[in-house]
């Protein structure tokens, strides 16, 4: 029987939403104070949802262990309380915008859980309490 399995997570970064390749008044005019060169802060929070069959001796679709230390060696460790824009790969060329985000935070974690049984199903991150993001790959 097929599941869906979600873990939370929280962490903290900033960023500038800013196209190196705009000017700064195109830039102002596409993200607003987003594009302040300054910076600005977020608590995210990323849901993860791996979909596969329940193991039919631990009963489980994945472990929730390693799923936890997958996700703070590819997702947290690497994100948290850093300024995407300067110390992020591939932020440093690309957008970070939550929805390019989202698409980082999954080609980082896909090769780490898909297998046999199970595989990464859906990435929803929140850039506010009020606004997210569903990245599911390519369709
Ligand atoms: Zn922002």
């Amino acid at each position: 029987m097929s599941m869906l399995l979600t873990r939370k997570a929280e962490f903290s970064a900033s960023h500038v939403c800013a196209n190196p390749a705009l000017n700064e008044a195109e830039n102002r005019r596409i993200y607003g104070s987003a594009a302040n060169p300054n910076g600005h802060g977020h608590n995210y929070v990323v849901e993860v949802t791996v979909e596969g069959e329940t193991d039919p001796v631990t009963g489980m679709v994945f472990d929730l262990r390693e799923l936890k230390e997958i996700m703070n060696r590819e997702v947290i460790e690497p994100m948290d309380h850093r300024f995407l824009n300067r110390e992020v790969a591939p932020f440093t060329t690309v957008v970070p915008t939550t929805e390019n985000l989202a698409i980082e935070i999954w080609r980082r974690l896909k090769p780490c859980i898909d297998g046999a049984n199970a595989r990464l199903r859906n990435v929803r991150l929140y850039e506010t309490t009020d606004l997210y993001v569903d990245y599911g790959g390519e369709v």
